[in-house]
């Protein structure tokens, strides 16, 4: 019997990591990357070099392969669209759609009841003003294109309004920042049939906007876990979503905030390859070639540590252990905050975070 084969937008670690689980389960990868010199390369089946712009390439590469799902929500629309068979792509157009613009994504959540951030479209300096009178404290964040941090400044309430107007470059929201007491995040899955999994839910800890730790699982309450699935649920049905999803929370005293919505494998679910019955990404593939999905069961408690730029030089020639787990994701230049690996620490299943 021939192997599928699922094809992948884009080459990066969290690509990478797809291709080897794919190994696990029999499924063949192709990954169509613009870069030549990408994690995947080397870890997928089949690697085409193109630009996403390229119409002709995108065509024959979505040929080649029985689905086609994307490892970041930054593939440009009009890639998605060269392709003939819609039904291919999974999860679909509609996730990329939502996720892609923050304002669009926070009304699609404030359609659903979920709660968010207080928020403004930035559109003049009174919207500047306004937020600084109601919020007090913000943060002003590009609509599209913005990752680890990128393109988000701090807006106090004793800055000049005109200063942080002619900041702006792009089209911006200003958000009220949340003085929560931590983040965590859920990495949900939905297969073809409408069956969901969840991970255990991790704690993360971000250094300088990137994410630096992930634990879990973690010491919530029945009723904090029971919302947090509730509202995951929510966004995978409505997008009709196949594939694994992660949405990011903050946890203040007395409420739980969606803080974003990421259609695609997350950084805060890796400790799921060393620590889970099934891996979030293996669970991914699973969805996107028409699988049933089960339940991922824990077999350790995990602590994530992201190894960041100059860091690499720490782990490099580093064997695993028992306890220790190594993830490098071969990247020629260890560039200031970029995300060079990951460790993963297992404990006995019973430590709680
Ligand atoms: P990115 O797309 O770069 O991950 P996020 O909006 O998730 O952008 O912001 C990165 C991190 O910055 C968050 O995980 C959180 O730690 C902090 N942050 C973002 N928005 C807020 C907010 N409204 N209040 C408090 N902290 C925030
Ligand atoms: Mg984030």
């Amino acid at each position: 019997m021939t192997k599928p084969i699922i094809g992948i937008l884009g080459g990066g670690q969290l690509g990478m990591m797809l291709c080897d689980a794919a190994k696990e389960i029999d499924i063949e990868t192709h990954v169509f990357c613009p870069d030549d010199d990408c994690p995947s390369k080397g870890r997928s089946t089949y690697f085409s070099i193109g630009e996403y712009s390229d119409e002709e390439k995108i065509i024959k590469f979505s040929n080649s392969v029985d689905f086609i799902t994307y490892e970041f929500e930054n593939i440009p629309i009009k890639t998605v669209d060269f392709i003939k068979d819609q039904n291919k792509i999974r999860p679909g157009k509609q996730s990329l759609l939502l996720t892609q613009d923050r304002l669009t994504e926070k009304r699609f959540l404030d359609k659903l009841n979920i709660p968010i951030a207080p928020y403004k479209d930035l559109k003049t300096i009174d919207d500047v003003i306004s937020a600084q009178n109601e919020f007090i404290n913000s943060i002003v964040k590009t609509r599209t294109l913005g990752y680890d941090g990128k393109g988000q400044f701090n807006l106090r309430q004793s800055d000049d309004p005109n200063k942080v107007f002619n900041r702006i470059v792009s089209k911006s929201i200003i958000e009220k920042r949340i003085p929560f007491e931590f983040e965590v995040s859920v990495i949900i899955g939905r297969d073809i049939n409408n069956n969901t999994t969840i991970f255990p839910i991790g704690k993360n800890i971000h250094e300088n906007h990137i994410l630096k730790h992930t634990f879990s699982p973690t010491n919530l309450s029945k009723n904090q876990i029971n919302q947090l699935v509730d509202y995951s649920e929510k966004i995978v049905t409505e997008l009709n979503h196949i594939g694994v999803l992660a949405v990011e929370f903050f946890i203040t005293k007395d409420q739980i905030l969606v803080n974003e919505i990421a259609p695609r494998v997350h950084n805060s679910g890796h400790w799921t390859i060393d620590a889970c019955s099934v891996s979030q990404f293996k669970q991914h593939m699973l969805c996107v070639s028409g699988k049933e999905i089960k339940q991922p069961m824990l077999n350790n408690s995990a602590h994530m540590i992201n190894i960041i730029g100059e860091e690499i030089n720490d782990w490099c020639g580093k064997n695993n252990t028992d306890r220790l787990k190594i993830h490098l994701y071969n990247k020629k230049e260890a560039k200031k905050g970029r995300k060079m690996g990951h460790v993963t620490e297992l404990f006995d299943k019973g430590k709680i975070f």
